[in-house]
């Protein structure tokens, strides 16, 4: 049996299309059009990348951005001020500093000077203890394109046992709650660096979700036949056959499009789901505070 697809790409245009309607209606109703703003620290190329893939996907719903930029030796107390700056903006719907930061400046106090109401990632210590008493504002845009994911292709998550593989606060730890909570009803194993027996707990699960960051680690002997597999990794490996001498993979093998039911691919799986889920909490954001809601 050759696994269905979970198209990402697929479900994340349609995510676009129906939040480019919402934002018309509301700019079309008079309001001014939701807005994003990121900042980047310093000169990663990949950071850029990602940077930029979000500032266009946000024009193409109708979502101002703007990305400021700071020097890669800026100090703590200069991101401080940007932030609190975006944050007492009127103007500033969602806020996100993008990640990796340099090392002198400590992600965790830059995740708590964020407005929450304005913390698209979903990573300030209010929003975080939201989603774990199962009230979320902002849902982590990772594990909330992985769940969009599943439910969108009908698969039932209710009742069922999960195997997260990772507990990284951006992707297996939100997801875990995310996936446990009162409506969503999964039953949840994180599995993580210290973890054992992956040959044993891999198999009893119903729908695994590999977010550990290694490549293509998550093996058939792993995987029960007919399982859901959720690969949330992304890596570039080198490749002499392939025509720019790399290609893209996940943390699941490809022999397990073999043994699974359903599988999402890399690319084209869950990383389109994220950039889409930002999107989606930035026009939330926006409805917030405009008061209207969801979809008005
Ligand atoms: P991370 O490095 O912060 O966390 C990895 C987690 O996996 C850790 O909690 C660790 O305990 C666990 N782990 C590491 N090695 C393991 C092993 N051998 N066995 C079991 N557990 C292990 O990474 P992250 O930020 O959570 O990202 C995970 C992967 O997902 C990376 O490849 C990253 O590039 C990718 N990612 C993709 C998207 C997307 O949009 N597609 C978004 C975020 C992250």
């Amino acid at each position: 049996m050759s696994a269905s697809i979970l198209d990402g790409k697929a479900l994340a245009a349609d995510i676009r299309r129906r939040l480019t309607e919402t934002v018309a209606r509301r700019v079309e109703a008079g309001l001014r059009p939701p807005s994003l703003r990121v900042i980047l620290v310093g000169d990663d190329p990949a950071s850029a990348i990602y940077v930029r893939n979000k500032e266009k996907a946000a024009a193409k719903v109708g979502i101002t951005g703007d990305v400021e930029s700071l020097a890669a030796d800026s100090s703590a107390e200069e991101l401080r001020q940007r932030v609190e700056a975006a944050n007492a903006d009127p103007g500033v719907d969602g806020l996100l500093v993008q990640l990796p930061l340099p090392e002198q400046i400590d992600p965790a106090q830059v995740r708590s000077w964020i407005d929450p109401e304005k913390d698209v990632d979903g990573l300030h210590p209010e929003n975080v203890g939201l989603l774990a008493s199962g009230e979320p504002r902002f849902v982590p845009c990772t594990p909330a394109g992985c769940l969009a994911l599943l439910q969108a292709n009908g698969i039932e998550v209710s009742g069922r046992r999960v195997l997260i593989i990772g507990r990284s606060l951006i992707v297996g730890r939100p997801l875990a709650n995310l996936l446990s909570m009162k409506g969503v009803d999964a039953t949840v194993t994180i599995y993580h660096s210290r973890s054992r027996d992956l040959e044993r707990l891999g198999p009893q699960a119903e729908i695994i979700v590999a977010a550990a960051g290694q490549a293509e680690f998550l093996r058939a002997e792993h995987v029960a036949e007919g399982a859901v597999v959720v690969d949330v990794g992304i890596h570039r490996v080198d490749d002499p056959a392939a025509p720019k001498g790399y290609r893209l993979t996940g943390d699941v093998h490809p022999e397990v499009r073999e043994k699974a039911s359903w599988i999402s691919p890399v690319p084209g799986g869950v990383g389109p789901m994220t950039i889409a889920m930002l999107l989606k909490n930035t026009v939330d954001a926006h409805g917030r505070r405009m008061g209207v809601d969801g979809d008005g």
